[in-house]
């Protein structure tokens, strides 16, 4: 913490005292790369910390500069005026860019916004409001009073705040709730929809974020160059800037600014060889995607790792410390009043195959569910419908009294609705702490403006949502894994990680999918009791699992698919003499004398 203060006191000194050792040419490179630096800012919010591609930047760019340009010059208003108008026109084209996120994704939507970008050049080159090739000048310096901005020593120190505060509000975007969903959803779109991340939204939010910084940078071109032409905001600065940020490394702010800055400097190196300049930093981009991934701000992490592995450290010696129960809820009505969970003749088709068929089944409140089946059987499917992943085609899913058949996932997340995955699926590049944390922040997307409004208030609720954390992985046996990424964790720690972010969702009702799967027998056994612990503080829960052993110990009620059909439901005692089950589940070369393989139901 003390090394940070020295760093950063450091650094505003130099950044202070620069413009003293600079000509003016050299002043109005460093004016400009802090410019691209904003820029990239804005890029890497949106490219790499929530997974969007997005090539429109300087089209953003484009629009805050021309905007600002158009207004002070056509229209006559002060530069402030237009500034601030410009900013609004640049957060609406963001809009309309992020439209098509709600529905594309990756590769279609870098030819999206790449489409876009290319619609903003031609309409500039060739519209008469923006001065056609030529371009408009004379934009007018911008005013403060007592400081004369015409001079770029000054206006130095106007963008030198400007980025500083750009930097600081992107920094503490990444590091609280908002910025832990975006790169969620980049990680895992889908797991983070089922904890009730709004996605369509989130993924708008980033191209929102990514419009207000080229806008901002477009304001201060237009007030530092007092010039915009088409060029400045074509395909090849759009290129120029996504080496920055992949280059930088765009998982790190900081990353894109040190991107930014060293790129911009080999581009003024190379002035006078464009040619070679364009090959050098395409082939530096290249290189770097296939040896850096993450760029030079994840050099340090991947060299650490690699002399770990060298020295034969394996990751972690895993022992899972015991699962602390949890308090027992009062009261509990096991096995009685009204559904918790209601499906009726749900249908699932796959183009040709019946995956479900006319599945009905009622779980009550307070209940544990199990379902089992052969591979195939349907089972995975009905969760997948039952959580929103699937629109049934036939059939509907009630929760809590309520019709939610075909609802988003996270519409039924904050229902109350929380699951695990058959394949885990974790937030890889987050921490452990931080996937419970995803889980745990209910705040809504469209609650985002407080970033703006009431940064304080937001870091309060982080402070508390990292205190529950703290908590929960206190609990589960996990604090010792807090800040290591789930992918360096043994399978059964894994496991349970995800057990305790779908339980840290605070769910009415909880589905797993094949907890046990790869798990050994002292884990199982653990296993078992977190479930029975979950069910008595007050959550019904859907097992889905293989390990007859578990579900014969821990459920009330059985149900068994087969062929995407239900053939038993009941006691586990009485499921396992059904002919039907021993036949579909155990296969004919079994018969009910051979059960004994099957424990006693020790309840
Ligand atoms: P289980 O979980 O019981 O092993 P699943 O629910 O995963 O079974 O699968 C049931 C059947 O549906 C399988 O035949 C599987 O191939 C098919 N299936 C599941 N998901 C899809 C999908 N997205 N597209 C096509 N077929 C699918
Ligand atoms: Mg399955």
């Amino acid at each position: 913490m003390r090394t940070k203060i020295a760093v950063g006191a450091g650094l505003a000194v130099a950044a202070w005292l620069l413009p003293y050792g600079l000509d003016s040419y050299a002043i109005h490179v460093v004016n400009v790369i802090l410019i691209f630096a904003v820029l990239a800012v804005g890029l890497g919010l949106c490219m790499g910390v929530a997974g969007q591609v997005n090539l429109a930047q300087v089209a953003f760019f484009g629009v805050g500069a021309y905007a600002t340009a158009i207004l002070t010059t056509h229209n006559g208003l002060g530069f402030w005026v237009s500034g601030a108008l410009a900013l609004v026109a640049t957060v609406l084209i963001g809009l309309v860019v992020g439209t098509p996120a709600l529905r594309v994704q990756s590769h279609y939507l870098g030819i999206v916004t790449l489409g876009l970008a290319l619609a903003f050049t031609n309409w500039v080159t060739n519209a008469q409001l923006s001065g056609g090739a030529e371009g408009i000048s004379a934009i007018p310096v911008p005013t403060l009073p007592g400081v004369d901005l015409s001079s770029e020593y000054l206006y130095y120190y106007l963008e030198l705040i400007v980025f500083v505060l750009a930097l600081a509000f992107g920094l503490f975007v990444v590091r609280t709730g908002l910025g832990r969903r975006l790169r969620a959803m980049r990680d895992d779109s889908l797991a983070a929809g089922a904890l009730g991340a709004e996605v369509p939204l989130l993924r708008m939010t980033a191209f929102l974020l990514a419009s207000v910084y080229g806008g901002v940078a477009g304001v201060l071109y237009a007030g530092l160059i007092r010039y915009v032409a088409p060029e400045s905001f074509g395909i090849a600065n759009m290129f120029l800037l996504l080496g920055m940020v992949i280059i930088g490394g765009r998982q790190s702010l900081i990353g894109c600014v040190v991107g930014a800055v060293s790129l911009y400097l080999v581009r003024e190196w190379l002035a006078d060889h464009p040619t070679i300049a364009q090959l050098a930093y395409g082939a530096v981009v290249v290189l770097v995607v296939v040896f850096a991934p993450t760029g030079l701000a994840g050099l340090p992490e991947r060299l650490r790792d690699l002399l770990r592995r060298r020295r034969g450290e394996s990751g972690t010696a895993a022992r899972l410390a015991p699962f602390r129960p949890y308090a027992e809820r009062a009261g509990q009505t096991s096995g009685t009043g009204t559904p918790i969970l209601t499906v009726s003749a749900v249908t699932m088709r796959f183009r040709g195959l019946k995956a479900l068929d006319e599945v009905s089944l009622t779980v009550a409140p307070g209940e544990i569910r199990g379902v089992v089946g052969p591979n195939g059987s349907g089972k995975t499917t009905l969760f997948n419908v039952i959580s929103g992943l699937y629109r049934p085609t036939g059939g509907r899913v009630e929760f809590l009294g309520r019709d939610l058949t075909g609802s988003s996932p996270y519409r039924l997340a904050r229902a109350g609705m929380s699951r695990t995955f058959q394949n885990l699926r974790l937030f890889g590049d987050l921490t452990v702490e931080e996937n419970i944390l995803v889980a745990l922040d209910r705040s809504r997307t469209l609650g985002a403006w407080r970033y703006l409004l009431g940064p304080i208030a937001v870091l309060r609720q982080d402070r508390e949502l990292h205190r529950r954390a703290r908590d929960v992985l206190d609990r589960y046996g996990l604090t010792e894994f807090a800040a290591l990424a789930p992918k360096s964790l043994p399978y059964g720690i894994q496991r349970r990680v995800e057990i305790a972010r779908a339980v840290a969702a605070a769910p009415s009702l909880l589905l797993l999918d094949e907890p046990a799967a790869g798990l050994n027998g002292e884990e199982v056994r653990q296993l078992s009791e977190i479930v029975r612990s979950i069910r008595d503080s007050g959550v019904t829960v859907i097992i889905i699992e293989h390990n007859m052993g578990l579900v014969m110990s821990l459920c009330e009620r059985i149900t068994v698919l087969a062929g995407g059909r239900i053939i038993a439901e009941g006691e586990p005692a009485e499921v396992a003499r059904t002919p039907a089950v021993i036949e579909a589940y155990l296969g004919d070369s079994m018969d009910s004398d051979d059960l004994p393989s099957i424990p006693e139901v020790t309840k």
